[in-house]
């Protein structure tokens, strides 16, 4: 394909790997497990990894290459993984590159199942998360020490809406010889570059932006190859051993999903900054969105995600009573969780997402009782802010 096309072009007109013997312009869904070869040589070679090609679809697939494929022409990577969520990419990187008796430096504000595997699962296992304020440097820098497998974070935290400095991290990861590993499930690969900011492992979850509508799960390691070990580990050990590879169906889903990425992306994100803006001006609640002027992030974000704020906000009302009754209230936005779905979509962090952790931990992590979170769909923005405005008794 022309190096020169655009992401756009990219994400629509990334050739297959093979023609198709039919022409056909969908990426056929192959729904097999394993592959005849010609001879007893090329089976070999493919069997020990020697030449890259599907043997059995717990490993590789044509359907999930294919994904694969669009992913790493619009992000540059160097090596491009999918598995079944998002979940299971933030799984196989800690097994890549931790171990026993290893730590990961990372923040408190942490996507709920994430913090929990770090401090439940991975702690079982001899690994130890160690907590920091991932915006005070000298901290982060001080916590790192010769077992410190990387530094580990979200770029926008959720739904705290913290927005650490990449630069900054990676400058202090790359001194320790370390990844600096982001999750970045708030903002579309497609609208900054993670790896011009010095990030060298990606993960995401395309359930969210990318498979469109929520259609299907799915999660990426995006790989940029400077710490070949993560390459190495997880092609030729985690798909083998792990099992959490992308299902075919899947990869499909997300492929068609990563088609109109850019065009749904423009719509929600604006509709987030308009809908932010109008309930700015109400005394009755209190907005948080990087799209305004006043959020203490909004510098940062602005610099380091091209001017795009995502499609997420959160309202702060009087009590978390408040809370259940904007939720109880509504009748457009659905009460659920997920985010960046094409339907607008509220829940109330607290007693959902982080229903089944303390009170003190809540606090530790800054997850108030009083915060409601909206993800803004694609639906007419009037019908969404009215739903709001009404839901709050307004
Ligand atoms: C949803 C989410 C995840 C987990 O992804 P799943 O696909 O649900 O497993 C991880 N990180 C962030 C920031 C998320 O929003």
């Amino acid at each position: 394909m022309d190096k020169n096309f655009k992401k756009q072009t990219i994400a629509i007109d990334t050739p297959f790997a093979r023609r198709d013997p039919y022409g056909s312009i969908s990426i056929p869904i192959y729904n097999t497990v394993a592959y005849e070869f010609e001879n007893a040589a090329d089976m070999a070679d493919a069997f020990t990894g020697r030449v890259l090609v599907p043997d059995y679809s717990r490993v590789m697939n044509p359907t999930v290459s294919y994904f694969e494929d669009k992913v790493k022409a619009l992000t540059g990577a160097a090596n491009v993984f999918s598995f079944n969520s998002g979940m299971a990419a933030i799984s196989n990187i800690f097994l890549a590159i931790a171990g026993t008796g290893k730590n990961i430096v990372t923040s408190r504000h942490l996507f709920g199942n994430s913090y929990a595997l770090l401090t439940k699962t991975l702690k079982r296992f001899g690994v130890e998360a160690r907590f920091v304020d991932l915006t005070d440097i000298d901290a982060v820098d001080a916590v790192i020490d010769a077992d410190t497998s990387c530094i580990y974070l979200e770029i926008i935290t959720n739904p705290q809406m913290e927005v650490a400095d990449l630069r900054v991290l990676s400058e202090i990861a790359h001194r320790h010889n370390i990844p600096l590993v982001a999750d970045t499930t708030m903002i579309p690969f497609t609208k900054f570059s993670a790896k011009e900011l010095g990030v060298d492992v990606e993960v995401v979850s395309s359930t969210k932006y990318i498979s469109g509508g929520a259609t299907a799960l799915g999660g990426l390691i995006i790989d940029y190859g400077t710490f070949p070990e993560v390459n190495k580990t997880i092609r030729f050990e985690l798909l083998f051993n792990i099992g959490s590879y992308m299902t075919p169906q899947a990869a499909y889903m997300q492929s068609l999903g990563l088609e109109t990425l850019d065009a749904r992306y423009r719509v929600q994100s604006q509709n987030a900054v308009w809908i932010a803006r109008r309930l700015e001006g109400l005394k009755e609640v209190k907005v948080n969105s990087l799209a305004l002027d006043s959020h203490p992030y909004h510098e940062i974000a602005n610099e380091q995600f091209g001017g795009s704020y995502g499609a997420m906000l959160t309202l702060e009302l009087a009590s978390e009573q408040a809370c259940y009754d904007f939720i109880n209230n509504l009748k457009l936005i659905r009460r659920a969780t997920n985010l960046f779905d094409n339907k607008t979509l509220a829940i109330h962090p607290y007693s959902t997402i982080f229903g089944n952790f303390t009170p003190e931990e809540k606090a530790a992590m800054d997850v108030l009782p009083t915060l409601i979170r909206i993800s803004v769909g694609l639906e007419d923005i009037e019908d969404i802010y009215d739903d709001i405005i009404q839901a709050l008794g307004l």
